[in-house]
């Protein structure tokens, strides 16, 4: 495998990972579709990232269907949770009664979160309208069961600025993850003490406009994730992305706020906890 310790020597300098030392922290890849690869894939990829020290995943799902194999997955794995929902490209999938039968779903000890769920006006795989009105559903559940929600946004700042700040919602408690919005969108977010989820989209050489926020954003509000299988991280870029790549993520953040990798590594595992409490009451 082009991973390999012997590989990477071989590696042309710019392409040999930067990854810092966890120096025994724990690191927690908080957003990784695990589903999306085949299940001998999955393990191997998740014994790849502990043997790095990642202590924890969150697998948010896509769509309801999915939902059961999902928790199936989780309760088999001690360090694996998942947030359970209906991804803005399904929209359309969903169905009168989906609020009560992810209410149901949401009573699992292992599904923490809501999600994920939002909006994507780049793609526009369902109507807007529709969009809009299945983020909000899952939004309003998730205010009555007191979870997190995990929230996809794609070119669609505007709106969902709109969503968010409705009185409805001013409870809500959000990781917008892979966040890509911007700096504008970055200070709203962080006004409205929001989560920030960084990808490896940080580590990418013209993302200037990504690491802008970097600073800004409360040592208590960031985190980390590999969004796998997308947004492989550099120097593994082009390649499927996999969850033991969030130590090259967490480095170059913990580089750009000027910390150490275990101190960012630290500090974003307990913002995890905090976000997603309910994993702290799951053995
Ligand atoms: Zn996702």
């Amino acid at each position: 495998m082009s991973t390999s310790p012997a590989n990477s020597e071989e590696a042309p300098k710019e392409e040999r990972s930067q990854a810092g030392d966890l120096d025994g922290a724990p690191l927690i890849d908080s957003h990784c579709h695990l589903q999306s690869l085949e299940s001998d894939e999955r393990e191997l990829a998740m014994d790849q990232a502990r043997e790095r020290g990642i202590t924890g995943f969150l697998v948010p799902a896509l769509h309801l269907d999915e939902a059961e194999d999902l928790l199936d997955f989780c309760h088999r794995h001690p360090d694996v949770w998942c947030a359970l929902g209906t991804h803005p490209h399904e929209a359309s999938e969903w169905r009168e009664g989906d609020s009560e039968r992810l209410r149901a779903l949401l009573s699992d000890p292992k599904a923490v979160a809501v999600g994920e769920c939002g909006l994507d006006f780049f793609y526009d795989h369902a109507p807007r309208e529709q969009q809009i009105e299945v983020m909000r559903e899952q939004w309003s559940l998730a205010i009555e069961l007191n979870l997190p929600v995990v929230v996809h946004n794609r070119d669609s700042n505007q709106a969902m600025l709109e969503q968010l700040l409705l009185p409805e919602f001013e409870e809500l408690q959000a990781d917008f993850h892979s966040f890509a919005g911007g700096i504008e969108m970055g200070r709203e977010l962080i006004e409205l003490d929001c989560y920030l989820g960084f990808t490896g989209m940080i580590t990418f050489k013209r993302a200037d406009n990504v690491r802008e926020v970097i600073p800004e954003v409360p040592h208590d509000r960031m985190l980390v994730e590999t969004d796998t299988p997308y947004l492989a991280p550099v120097p593994f870029r082009g390649k499927a992305n996999q969850p033991a790549y969030v130590v090259e993520i967490a480095t170059r953040l913990a580089q750009e706020r000027g910390e150490s990798l275990a101190e960012l590594a630290q500090r974003t595992s307990e913002n995890f906890f905090d976000l997603f409490a309910k994993a702290n009451e799951d053995g």
